[in-house]
């Protein structure tokens, strides 16, 4: 079977696929005024949804990760999460969200097939969690943490944004957290994307900060398996969670990159700050374009930049991570 490999040698065994771009959070680093919807946007249906993901499966993806927006505002959600991992191939059905219906949908999504969760939790304290989403809605996304945790997913994660002078200074409450939590958290590098400038440039601090605490702490970097995304992860013996450090602005960031995602819309986005995005739409309407949507996908592919330009202040066409999957 081929196999997703661009002009760099890298391969392509994971796709995040955006569900929809509607957000009903306030993150102050990607949606501060909310989502404004432009017109009806029609995101993709399950049809369109399901020829995609059996392209992209016939080229070698093992693994999709369902985002947005928020993507548990589908209210389709479970009947896509059967049609991902019912796709032959597919070994591995993931979504990042907000944790806003964890508590009443989760045991939903996990039947259905979700084998991976990742939640966004900027902050263990209650009021700056919501100072920086807009919704006071600590309690009830912690209480959906922890009955995910029960429901024997291959993996629990949680994201948060580090941000100057907001949530800096939280790692000695999340090692109490992770403690005898088998979770790992993975703090997350602010981006700077086309409407967060000023923002960025208050609140934005290097990751690299935060690992030298670890270090010091006696945290030691873990061996990255053959799959891992651009986390670096680590482990201490006194710990039973992990922490990870995704860190965009460092050196061979993209070297290791294996993202390749698609917005609600059907673009394929080969960077998260590309210039670009190519319509996949057209070649989703009809199981006979099966071979020709492969054909595109498999030719853009060597069109994959060898990094982004992110050091430069370019930022691509990405508005806010919502627009396109982060
Ligand atoms: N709404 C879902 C959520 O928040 O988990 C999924 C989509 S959200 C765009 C995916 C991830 O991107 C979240 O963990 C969010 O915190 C992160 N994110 C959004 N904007 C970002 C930025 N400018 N820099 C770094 N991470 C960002
Ligand atoms: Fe919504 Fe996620 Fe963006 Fe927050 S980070 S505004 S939850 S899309």
């Amino acid at each position: 079977m081929a196999i997703l490999v661009d002009g760099f040698g890298r391969k392509f065994p994971y796709l995040r696929l955006s569900l929809t771009e509607a957000c009903n959070f306030r993150c102050s680093y990607c949606l501060p005024d909310g989502y404004q919807a432009n017109g009806r946007p029609i995101f993709l249906d399950r049809d369109e949804i399901r020829r995609l993901l059996h392209a992209f499966a016939g080229l070698g993806m093992r693994k999709v990760r369902l985002t947005g927006g928020e993507p548990s505002l589908r209210k389709d959600l479970p009947e896509i999460i059967a049609i991902a991992a019912s796709t032959p191939g597919v070994r591995k059905v993931a979504m990042t969200t907000n944790g806003c219906l964890l508590l009443n949908k989760v045991r939903q999504w996990r039947e259905a097939g979700l084998t991976a969760l990742n939640v966004s939790v900027d902050s263990l304290d209650p009021q700056r969690f919501h100072a920086i989403t807009g919704h006071d809605r600590f309690d009830e996304v912690i209480e959906g943490v922890e009955l995910a945790l029960g429901l024997g997913f291959d993996a629990v994660k949680l994201n948060a944004v580090l941000l100057r002078g907001r949530n800096d200074d939280e790692l000695p409450a999340w090692m109490d957290y992770l403690r005898e939590r088998d979770i790992s958290i993975r703090f997350i590098e602010l981006m700077r994307t086309g409407d967060n400038k000023a923002y960025f440039e208050r609140h934005h601090v290097r990751a690299e900060v935060l690992e030298q605490q670890l270090q010091q702490a006696g945290w030691m970097l873990t061996p990255r398996a053959a799959d891992a995304g651009p986390a670096r992860e680590y482990a201490h013996p006194a710990y039973r969670g992990r922490i990870g450090i995704i860190a965009p602005y460092s050196k061979d960031f993209c070297a290791g990159c294996n993202r390749l995602r698609v917005t609600a819309r059907g673009d394929l986005r080969l960077c998260l700050f590309g210039e670009f995005g190519i319509p996949l739409r057209p070649l989703l309407q009809s199981d006979a374009d099966h071979e020709a949507l492969m054909g595109r996908i498999a030719t853009q592919l060597g069109l994959k930049a060898a990094g982004h330009g992110l050091h430069q202040g370019n930022s691509g066409i990405t508005p806010h991570l919502a627009s396109i999957g982060g």
